[in-house]
């Protein structure tokens, strides 16, 4: 496709101006620049070009997306609407709290919502992803620990198969990464845990279900292990999708979670920033939230029905995470999904882990899979064969961009061998479910008869096969191409 440099044509404009009726006044000549090279095109042109290249790119409102870990559901539109209401969408950030009464009436619900769903006491909306959720947990629980007098915890147990940002939070923390060995059943070795518990151990991420689809079989005891050597429990709960309305992971007694809300409550994912990673704590972390949180500053009187609400910082708080209030449009999405489903909001888990089941079942004894059991809202498999030693995981997910299908995550878990993590999520019907199968089953069998046909994919996608690591080691973010790095991909 053309880039907008190669369409502008010299003196064409998008707008034509009336001339101008008013007395006109000199422009800072230090600000006025000649030398900027701005594409010169028509409107119609600027609005065909941005829409081209709009749709070239896959979304979840063009085709599957399997993407396992990062649920990529459908994210309803009702939310886009509601968070573009103009009380909300144009409120000044810092209006004062008595003219912000339904904004943070809205923040405070959300709090008290994600708080029940999963069995805890308080919630801080600050975080803005998954990740931060986590730096603001193990904060919060290195901070419970000094202010308790107690220095020498400085470990954080973690598992192999955990999310990459589990161990880079722990380092951000200034603590100590221990990683635990998987066991054959992909849980975590018990007997490994034993022998790292002790007086050091500020706590212990693990991720519910596992990274590789499980419930942790042994979660219960391996809670009590850690809390009985002193150390406090955070749940990753990037994977609550496959856990609302039926397990409270404060009930099973961890002391802090994080939820993804682009995730779980459909928000839009954004490039690691512009979500919402809140966490939620027990009342041994609650003075430690990040803030400001919400909180009912005068009850309701008599003859007044509203509560009034208030910004608080928590007595202990970690301090801030975000500007502001966190991303106020992800809260106002998120409370919106909560809001539509109600007490039907076990469905969603309920059919994203049928529907996890349902792909994984078929697909057995197509490809390899290293944990023979019921999953929960996604499951891992290897993307190799026996009979075609020189196809990877890699080949088989370029290899389904040519059938409209987003691949799924690729190589993660590192703990399983050319992993293909497939998340179908609840809000696929079963036909689109058929389809998947049915193109897995088919790629299975070009791998072993024509695995040019996997080696040279995509065919049909607007860029070909790319070289990844070039791509990731030499960033080209302008937004014309330098011709020494526009070559033909190394192979
Ligand atoms: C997505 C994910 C994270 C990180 O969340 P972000 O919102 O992307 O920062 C952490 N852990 C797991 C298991 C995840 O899937």
């Amino acid at each position: 496709m053309d880039t907008i440099y190669d369409i502008s044509v010299k003196g064409r404009v998008g707008v034509k101006l009336p001339d101008c009726d008013v007395p006109t006044s000199a422009l800072p000549a230090d600000l006025l620049r000649d030398e900027l090279d701005l594409p010169e095109v028509s409107e119609l042109q600027v609005v065909r070009h941005f829409v081209n290249l709009s749709s070239l790119n896959h979304s979840i409102d063009k085709g599957f997306y399997p993407l396992g870990s990062c649920t990529m559901k459908y994210n309803p539109k009702i939310n886009e609407d509601v968070a573009r209401l103009p009380g909300f969408a144009h409120l000044h950030p810092l209006t004062d709290d008595e003219s912000a009464q339904g904004a943070l009436a809205l923040m405070y619900t959300l709090q008290e919502w994600l708080a029940e769903i999963a069995g805890f006491d308080a919630v801080s909306l600050q975080p803005a992803a998954g990740a931060q959720g986590e730096l603001a947990g193990i904060l919060m629980i290195r901070k419970y620990h000094l202010d308790r007098g107690d220095t020498k915890r400085t470990k954080i147990l973690v598992p192999n198969s955990a999310h990459g940002t589990n161990p880079a939070t722990v380092s951000m923390a200034g603590l100590e990464v221990v990683e635990l060995p998987s066991d054959e059943n992909g849980d975590v070795s018990l007997d490994a845990l034993r022998a790292a518990c002790n007086d050091t151990v500020a706590g212990m991420m693990i991720t519910v279900p596992s990274t590789l689809g499980l419930f942790e079989a042994h979660i219960v005891d391996v809670i009590k292990l850690v809390h009985a050597c002193g150390g406090l429990m955070y749940m990753d709960g990037a994977n609550m999708n496959s856990l609302l309305g039926i397990v409270k992971p404060g009930e099973l007694g961890f002391d802090v979670m994080h939820y993804n809300l682009h995730k779980t409550f459909s928000t839009p994912h954004g490039g690691g920033g512009p979500g919402c990673g809140a966490v939620a704590v027990n009342t041994k972390l609650k003075d430690f939230r990040p803030g400001p949180v919400v909180e009912i500053t005068e009850a309701p009187t008599a003859d007044e029905e509203a509560p009034l609400y208030g910004l608080v910082m928590p007595p202990k708080s970690i301090g801030r995470l975000k500007a502001f209030h966190g991303n106020f449009g992800m809260h106002v999405r998120a409370y919106a999904y909560i809001a539509t489903y109600g007490d039907q909001l076990k469905e969603v888990s309920r059919h994203a882990v049928l529907n996890a089941n349902y792909v994984r079942a078929n697909l057995r004894g197509v490809y390899p899979m290293p944990y023979d059991r019921i999953c929960a809202h996604e499951f891992v498999m290897e993307g190799h064969f026996k009979e075609a030693p020189d196809v990877h995981a890699l080949d088989i997910s370029k290899r389904l961009m040519d059938y409209g299908i987003h691949p799924p995550t690729n190589y993660f878990p590192l703990i399983v061998p050319e992993a293909l993590l497939i998340e179908p999520t609840e809000t696929e019907d079963k036909a689109t479910l058929d389809e998947f199968i049915d193109v897995m089953k088919t790629i299975a069998q070009e791998a072993k008869t024509q695995p040019e046909l996997l080696h040279d994919a995509p065919h049909v996608t607007p860029v070909g096969r790319v070289d990844e690591v070039r791509a990731a080691k030499q960033l080209v973010l302008c937004c014309r191409p330098v011709p020494e790095w526009d070559v033909e991909p190394a192979r």
